[in-house]
């Protein structure tokens, strides 16, 4: 036998561990999802924001994928994601959020990625790299229109408007971005919007990007020409209580063993969950090493989050353990669970805001924290 046959008929290493936690994470519907905000928003740009590895569900698939379905531009927030993301994307227009780290001029220019300059220092070391090159390199402009976070004071943007001859770069785009847009009627949010649009007069020639994935779902006054959503297409809420659009992951942890405990037992660390009845318990293959917060555990004050098995809900039992945690299945027929099976934390039934919100946290946390030792199955758009 060769060496190639030899590799062949032995297992490939994932399915030596077919028994661990699953992650399956569906292209296609990233790639609906990205379809759907792009049809709401035209005739304005939908791009597409795969920051933190696509909010940690694998900016190597998730980026080609939203490419070939039509997207053109992407935002990250480090360089080093955007050097990534330029050896996946040749053809990409890539921005990085987080701006310009000093001394890193030569890299963008290798790279043809472009800066989204949020502070005077920022601008004069891009001006003075298109000066020594003798070109003129896109990148964005930041305005802070409220959040105290990136982008220049809105004087400093009249500053720069009055000054554009001095500026030895076309800006590519001039950007906000909101921080209230998850919450229906927030009052800031159009406060942010008017103060944009008095910027953005200042740049009549310069494209304008103010909606995130929230602001997509506002009126057709926050859409300008280009949007930059994120949590909508990774099937998180934009907007509280608002219906997702199609859910992206599935999450799923065998069950190692089932077993019985008596009523007034306590279940796991500290003890922090009692039994009210003699219960069956399934013990499952996932804790928060996986990225399972251990605030979504169960005490006997406060209900944690749920999972999905044999069909059923069932509820965590106890606290979660580092590479553990406890479910009730006493309401499941006798011998409705076995090991081996499968309890789903995340899918059709249980979207990640609901586990989010157990865990007292947000769908974004749920996502970025998903944890490194999942096997991760990738459909196809
Ligand atoms: C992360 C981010 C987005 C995307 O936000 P979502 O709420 O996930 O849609 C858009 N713009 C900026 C500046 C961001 O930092």
């Amino acid at each position: 036998m060769t060496a190639a046959q030899t590799a062949q008929t032995q297992p490939a290493p994932q399915d030596l561990h077919d028994t661990r936690t699953r992650l399956t994470i569906d292209l296609g519907a990233i790639v609906e999802n990205w379809k759907t905000i792009a049809a709401r928003v035209a005739p304005a740009e939908c791009s597409a924001v795969v920051k933190a590895n696509a909010y940690g569900l694998g900016i190597g698939q998730v980026a080609p994928a939203l490419w070939l379905a039509g997207a053109r531009t992407f935002f990250v927030a480090h360089l080093a994601e955007a050097i990534t993301l330029r050896a996946l994307l040749p053809e990409a227009v890539i921005y990085v959020l987080n701006g310009l780290p000093p001394g890193t001029t030569a890299q963008f220019a290798t790279h043809q990625l472009r800066p989204v300059l949020g502070s005077l220092p920022e601008i004069g070391e891009w001006s003075s790299l298109c000066r020594s090159m003798k070109a003129d390199l896109p990148a964005a402009l930041h305005v802070d229109t409220g959040m105290n976070r990136l982008g220049l004071s809105l004087e400093e943007a009249a500053h720069i408007a009055q000054e554009r001859a001095g500026l030895r770069f076309t800006p590519s785009l001039i950007m906000t971005h909101l921080a209230c847009a998850d919450t229906p009627d927030h009052p800031l949010t159009p406060i942010q919007r008017d103060r944009f649009f008095a910027v953005t007069r200042l740049f009549p020639d310069v494209r304008a990007s103010l909606a995130n994935s929230a602001g997509t779902q506002l009126d057709a006054s926050y859409h300008m020409d280009l949007v930059r959503p994120g949590i909508l297409l990774y099937g998180g809420r934009a907007i509280e209580h608002a219906p997702p659009l199609r859910p992206v992951v599935r999450l799923e942890a065998p069950v190692i063993q089932v077993r019985h405990a008596k009523a007034g037992e306590s279940v796991g660390y500290g003890a922090t969950e009692h039994l009210r009845r003699d219960s069956r318990l399934a013990i499952l293959h996932i804790g928060y090493a996986d990225g399972l917060f251990r605030a979504a555990g169960s005490t006997d004050a406060r209900k944690g989050a749920q999972v999905i098995i044999a069909d059923q809900r069932c509820p965590l039992v106890g606290r979660i353990s580092m590479d553990l945690c406890a479910v009730d299945i006493t309401d499941l027929p006798e011998d409705a669970v076995a090991r081996g099976m499968g309890a789903i934390f995340l899918g059709a039934c249980i979207d990640v805001d609901e586990l989010a919100q157990k865990a007292g946290t947000i769908s974004y946390e749920v996502l970025t924290s998903l944890g490194a030792r999942y096997q991760r199955h990738y459909l196809a758009p």
